[in-house]
């Protein structure tokens, strides 16, 4: 098994052969095909399985099928539970989408609004975020969410964990109804399964 296989354009390809990939991992060789045709998708993975490659690429992949450059509309939100994950999740979309000319912005708590606020405001395609810090912008305008085209929830177990349900159900207000879903997910709690019972629409579930 190959990325291009796995029907990756050949930016992509060269982007993970620069980061040394030979292989795609299992949950890149099952979940790459399933985003590529705009399934959604319930995953069970942990940290360390290449989770994240796994919906970064075929992401960038449709993505750059049609490219919007004025204005720049946020097309894709990735929600996340930490702010260390949120900086290693923004990383890996810049450094697999260095051929496709795509942006992604990170913003999460704990510092500063302004210096985020500037770079929403600019324009990008893709939006990493923790979920409280991200309805701050959105509730001071400084996004809109009302054209992302695929949402991803990476590691909800431990975004519910850590609290977080009620802004993601707030976040979720402000997407279009029409999008992409896909769950991330280590573990599969009731609360879990409930969520994905409400956001996913005729999900296929793989795991790692
Ligand atoms: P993740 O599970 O997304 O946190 O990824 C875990 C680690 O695996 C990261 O350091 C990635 O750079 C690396 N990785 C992801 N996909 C592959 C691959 N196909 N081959 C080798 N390493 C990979």
């Amino acid at each position: 098994m190959t990325f291009e296989s796995l029907g990756l354009i050949a930016q992509l390809q060269t982007a993970v052969a620069e980061q040394g990939y030979e292989t795609p991992t299992p949950i890149q060789q099952k979940a790459i095909p399933l985003i590529l045709d705009g399934r959604d998708v319930m995953a069970g993975a942990q940290t360390g399985t290449g989770k994240t490659a796994g919906f970064a690429l075929p992401i960038l992949q449709r993505l750059s099928e049609t490219i919007n450059k004025k204005p720049r509309p946020v097309r894709t939100l990735v929600l996340v539970p930490t702010r260390e994950l949120a900086v290693q999740v923004h990383q890996s979309f810049k450094d697999y989408g260095k051929h496709v000319a795509l942006f992604s912005e990170v913003v999460f708590g704990g510092v500063s609004m302004n210096g985020q606020a500037q770079q929403l405001r600019r324009g990008c395609d893709i939006v990493v975020a923790t979920p409280g810090r991200l309805l701050d912008h959105a509730r001071q305008g400084n996004v809109d969410l009302g054209r992302v085209e695929i949402l991803v929830l990476d590691e909800a177990d431990r975004m519910l964990d850590m609290g977080f349900k009620r802004e993601v159900d707030a976040i979720l207000a402000l997407l279009p109804r029409q999008r992409q879903n896909l769950l991330f997910s280590a573990t599969f709690s009731n609360e879990i399964k409930t969520l994905a019972g409400r956001l996913l629409h005729d999900p296929v579930a793989i795991e790692a």
